[in-house]
């Protein structure tokens, strides 16, 4: 499946019959998890029966498109599926027990309740929600698609931005090849996006802080305009547009990076940060939501899948004070930039901690067997393991020792060392 996006030109009174039919739909939703619910037991048939019975006992929801409501009946039956997946297969953690939605900001057609113009620049939705035609903006290519291929419509809602038609075309998706077959370890930090076990330091953009000076101004905009009044709502709208560019460009560039090493390698290690509880530490908390770990991890997973690479989570425990040669210990002060040890080994400091990662994540592999080696799977593993031993080496300190580029916003040595003492 292939998903394209088109920005939608809206009118006042279009948006409200989109959100109607978000609505609607999410009501469907709601209604026939609660039928599930109350009706243990029942299978996919009753579910859409009484999707058709809904249909018969309130108008607005005979007003959205059949196929629409029974798209929202999908939902439900695919959130319960995943939930007895995960289930059976024992997956560690919470098992996605289905939930009401509160705010959804989607609504999905079939193949049916709207209709292409010709010039595929604009769609009509003829459904009795009113929505209309919708103008299309976007460089993506509907019309080289023929139109039977496109088996579902989305209109989205985003905050701050409008909303977006998406069309979900039925194309085999192109497979392609890894390019080597290489292992790697990441180690990441505050002043490389990341340093791998060869000795590449990537280098980390910062968006937020070059685009500061730009967010500051629209900020302080929101205070001059009087409250509760139309300006105001527009300055601040304004302001979430500037974070909304910010957030898009380290996403962009955590998805980059994490597609170049996937096809790059056939065995990724990363180290396993806790970067919620990171961020809770103030001083650091702009720098580190900058860098996007996050998303990376997240990109690397799904990247891992498609191109058949393994990618492995290892737990942080003295991977930047353990020599990556000898095995020794080597207390290094934290502006150490350099890992220097007694058996001839010299490396920069991050490089070690990469090498060390991959070892480490080798060894773990090897000792599950065989069954590691099976794709997305193997970051769960290291997940769990990661949580076993995360309070060996307390890790805010090691990652000031990263972040050593914001000399000027960093603890003090002092007080560094008082936080390493166990
Ligand atoms: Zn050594």
């Amino acid at each position: 499946m292939l998903v394209l996006e088109y920005k939608a030109v809206v009118k006042k009174s279009q948006s409200t019959a989109i959100d109607e039919a978000i609505r609607t739909s999410q009501f469907v939703r709601n209604k026939v998890l609660r039928y599930w619910i109350d009706n243990r037991g029942i299978g996919k048939k009753e579910l859409y029966q009484y999707n058709t019975q809904l249909r018969a006992e309130f108008d607005f929801v005979k007003d959205l498109n059949s196929h629409a409501c029974q798209a929202s009946v999908e939902n439900v039956e695919r959130a319960i599926k995943r939930f007895f997946d995960n289930c059976k297969n024992k997956k560690p953690g919470k098992k996605g027990y289905p939930r009401f939605k509160k705010d959804s900001r989607s609504v999905e057609y079939k193949t049916s309740g709207w209709k292409l113009h010709p010039s595929k620049r604009r769609i009509t939705f003829s459904d009795k929600k009113g929505i209309g035609e919708l103008k299309l903006l976007g460089k993506w290519d509907i019309h080289t698609y023929p139109i039977e291929l496109i088996k579902r419509v989305r209109i989205v809602r985003r905050e701050s931005s409008g909303y977006y038609v998406q069309f979900c075309v039925k194309v085999d998706a192109i497979q392609e090849p890894r390019t080597g077959d290489s292992e790697v370890g990441l180690d990441v930090g505050l002043e490389y996006f990341y340093s791998d076990s060869n000795g590449y330091h990537q280098e980390n953009p910062r968006f937020l802080r070059k685009a500061e000076k730009a967010i500051k101004h629209p900020q302080r905009r929101i205070y001059s305009k009087e409250k509760g009044k139309n300006n105001r709502r527009k300055a601040s709208w304004r302001y979430a547009r500037k974070h909304l560019k910010v957030s898009r460009q380290r996403e962009e560039h955590a998805k980059r990076i994490a597609r170049n090493v996937c096809k790059a390698n056939a065995f990724v290690a990363y180290e396993e940060l806790n970067v919620r509880g990171l961020v809770r530490n103030r001083r650091l908390a702009k720098s580190i939501s900058d860098v996007a770990w996050n998303s990376f991890r997240r990109w690397l997973e799904y990247f891992a899948v498609k191109f058949n690479t393994q990618v492995v989570a290892v737990p942080p425990h003295y991977t930047s004070q353990k020599c990556s040669s000898c095995g020794n210990i080597v207390k290094k002060g934290l502006s150490t930039r350099t890992h220097t040890c007694k058996c001839g080994c010299v490396l920069q400091r991050d490089v070690n901690a990469a090498i060390n990662i991959l070892c480490k994540a080798k060894s773990t592999t090897g000792q599950v067997g065989s069954n590691a080696w099976g794709v997305g799977t193997s970051t769960l593993l290291g997940a769990t393991q990661a949580h076993a031993s995360c309070d060996v080496e307390p890790r805010i300190p090691r990652l000031i020792a990263v972040g050593s580029v914001n000399k000027d916003k960093m603890v003090k040595p002092e007080s560094i060392k008082a936080a390493n003492r166990p």
